[in-house]
């Protein structure tokens, strides 16, 4: 690999963005940034500290008195200067996602462009949307909840920011941003980006650090109006208990065990290689990745045909190279994660039809596993429960369709389903009775106007479009006697 030859030198990361500048951290602990595919330092972050997010909250409030009463027209000009920022420095981005935690580029450059995107979709959408309705004596608004705490996963750092960003800007909320430290050179050239589009001060302030540090001041400081988080159960489920300390408003955008359901009349051929798309993208480090595949018992060595024929289109690589499909694992914590889970399927008595234990052949200096595909998988075992986060693919056999739809809704999540088939009446059925916050028909795609969030343990509220923007306003009334 090219860039695993290279001599490098080091980079160095020791500022915040506070009130429109960049500040040193008050912060001291240091944190090596490791490269995934062969485990070089590769840059060193000095994380924030509660002082350093107590500065950037303070900022958020001193603007919020002056930015919660910006007109739309003023949002959405600020909305513009972010997009146009951002959208030079596509390319700096992605770049750094496949650098930083080895994501790989037939999928980064698309999750860059989204959330670069993002700005321009919430001004699309804030157009759209009535803030002020009125009749008789009484006039109803909606206004920006304040100050907005974001945190955010690791796994698709542009996206994720330009969601939320975009959402709190349009809604006239001012925000403190704690991206995952694990995306600390993504976020520097966002940071250029952010003070490139010459926001007013305070507007977004940007706090590097730990989540039990920075993460947890945001939740139980009271100037923070709302939190919109985006990682794990676990940690959501903290915010939730937390926030309710102050009252906090929460979005939360959690995991996923996403059932992708081949129908009957389904097109082998191509239905295979899409469900298997839709399982390793991302290397598998994706919340909407679908890792469970429901198949036709009576179709199942057909199935299993299909799926050895097509694996050889997802081959394991060099994350920059567009022909690679599956890279490395981010950390050395997310590699023995997933080597646990493909351990636990074997003991459960699921047999593994591609992939396995251990590293790909030849990519042992990095955090490569291999992709992984399970059959004869029940759908009570820990592999078809638990999010692995990684390219680990259970394929369990149904025997009606009723049974598929039945399968497809026993799990604690419901954030993203697909459905495969060529009777397209019969497939729309079939989505309707899913539990899950997106459905897609046929293949992965997406719309930027509509909701994304989950059902169940995936999650509370929604993003995207003006689905993005709702939960950041409250609705006040006015009557005239
Ligand atoms: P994580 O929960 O470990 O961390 C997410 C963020 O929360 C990080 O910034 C982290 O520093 C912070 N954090 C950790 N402890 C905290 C605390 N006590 N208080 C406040 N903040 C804290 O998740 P991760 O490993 O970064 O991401 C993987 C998870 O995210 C997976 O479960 C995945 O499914 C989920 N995810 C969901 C979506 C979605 O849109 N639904 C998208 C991507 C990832």
């Amino acid at each position: 690999m090219k860039a695993i030859a290279e001599k490098e030198t080091i980079r160095t990361i020791t500022t915040h963005y506070i009130d429109g500048a960049f500040v040193e951290s008050h912060g001291r602990e240091v944190m090596d940034i490791i490269r995934p595919t062969d485990r070089q330092v590769i840059g060193r972050v000095t994380l924030g500290d509660e002082e350093d997010t107590r500065r950037a909250i303070a900022a958020a409030k001193r603007a919020f008195a002056t930015f919660g009463r910006t007109t739309n027209e003023d949002r959405s000009k600020l909305l513009r200067r972010l997009h146009e920022a951002t959208s030079a420095r596509i390319d700096d981005l992605t770049a750094a996602m496949i650098e930083e935690y080895g994501g790989v580029a037939q999928f980064a450059g698309q999750i860059v462009e989204t959330g670069v995107n993002a700005f321009r979709e919430a001004e699309k959408a804030l157009q759209e949307m009535p803030l002020t309705r009125s009749w008789g004596k009484t006039t109803v608004t909606l206004e920006a909840v304040g100050v907005a705490g974001l945190i955010t996963a690791w796994n698709a750092n542009t996206l994720f920011i330009g969601l939320k960003l975009a959402s709190a800007v349009a809604a006239g909320c001012t925000v403190v941003i704690k991206p995952s430290e694990l995306s600390s050179l993504q976020t520097q050239i966002f940071l250029e980006c952010l003070h490139a589009a010459e926001l007013p001060n305070g507007v977004c302030n940007v706090v590097i650090g730990r989540g039990d540090v920075v993460g947890a001041e945001l939740v139980r400081n009271p100037d923070v109006d709302k939190i919109s988080f985006t990682g794990s159960v676990a940690v959501g489920q903290g915010i939730m208990r937390d926030g309710a300390e102050t009252m906090k408003r929460v979005t939360l955008e959690l995991g996923g065990k996403s059932p992708t359901i081949v129908l009957d009349d389904a097109n082998l051929g191509q239905a295979i290689p899409t469900a298997l798309v839709m399982a390793f993208m991302n290397s598998g480090q994706a919340c909407a990745a679908g890792t469970r595949l429901l198949v036709p018992k009576k179709q199942l060595d057909a199935v299993k045909r299909a799926i050895v024929e097509a694996m050889r289109a997802f081959p394991v690589g060099d994350p920059a190279d567009p022909k690679t499909a599956v890279g490395p694992m981010a950390t050395q914590k997310q590699y023995d994660r997933v080597q646990a889970y493909i351990r636990k399927g074997i003991e459960e008595g699921a047999e593994v039809l591609a992939g396995g234990e251990g590293y790909p052949e030849g990519f042992e200096r990095g955090y490569f596993v291999k992709p992984t595909v399970f059959v004869n998988v029940k759908n009570d075992m820990t592999i078809a429960r638990e999010e692995i986060f990684g390219p680990v693919l259970c394929v369990i056999a149904y025997e009606s369709e009723d049974d598929a739809i039945r399968i497809a809704n026993d799990s604690r999540y419901g954030l993203h389903a697909a459905v495969i088939g060529t009777d397209v009446q019969r497939a729309r059925r079939v989505a309707s009775q899913i539990r899950s916050g997106r459905v897609v028909i046929n293949n992965m795609t997406d719309d930027p106007q509509a909701p994304w969030g989950g059902f169940k343990y995936s999650g509370v509220g929604r993003e995207y479009g003006r689905y993005g923007i709702d939960p950041f306003l409250e609705t006040r009334a006015v009557l005239e006697s």
